[in-house]
């Protein structure tokens, strides 16, 4: 079921500068930090400075387009850094689903074999 956005989510927070976060990449369009209970090391979050929406269901193409985009380059630059054996991109939309936080977000987790850390 679909959710009006709140503007005061911990996202939201977060983008103004409401809220603390560590920072990994920012430009005008987009920010990613590392996630506060990581499910590995290195695990990021990819988010929409500019879209005002829930999930995916609510973001215009062009927001997705460059926020995807972004998505990519951080995983390329966690790959390269941390050389996990594999990245696994996770997206969720609605509570029921897994969602949280309701602000579109992608999570960029790296993924080390039969362990959480790099060697
Ligand atoms: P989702 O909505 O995609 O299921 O999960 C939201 C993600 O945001 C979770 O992995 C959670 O650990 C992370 N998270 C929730 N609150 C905060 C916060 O205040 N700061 C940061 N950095 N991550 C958060």
């Amino acid at each position: 079921e679909k959710q009006p956005y709140d503007p005061d989510n911990i996202f939201a927070k977060i983008i103004r500068g409401d809220a603390p976060c560590v920072k990994v990449y920012e430009d005008e369009a987009v920010l990613a930090f590392m996630d506060i209970f990581p499910q590995s090391e290195g695990h990021t979050l990819v988010t929409s400075k500019k879209a005002q929406a829930t999930n995916l269901f609510d973001i215009e193409d062009d927001e997705l387009k460059t926020l995807i985009a972004a998505v990519k380059k951080i995983a390329c630059a966690v790959e390269k850094a941390l050389q996990p054996d594999g990245v696994r991109i996770v997206q969720f939309n609605g509570a029921p689903a897994g969602q949280s936080v309701f602000h579109i977000h992608f999570h960029v987790i790296p993924v080390y074999q039969e362990r959480t850390e790099r060697p």
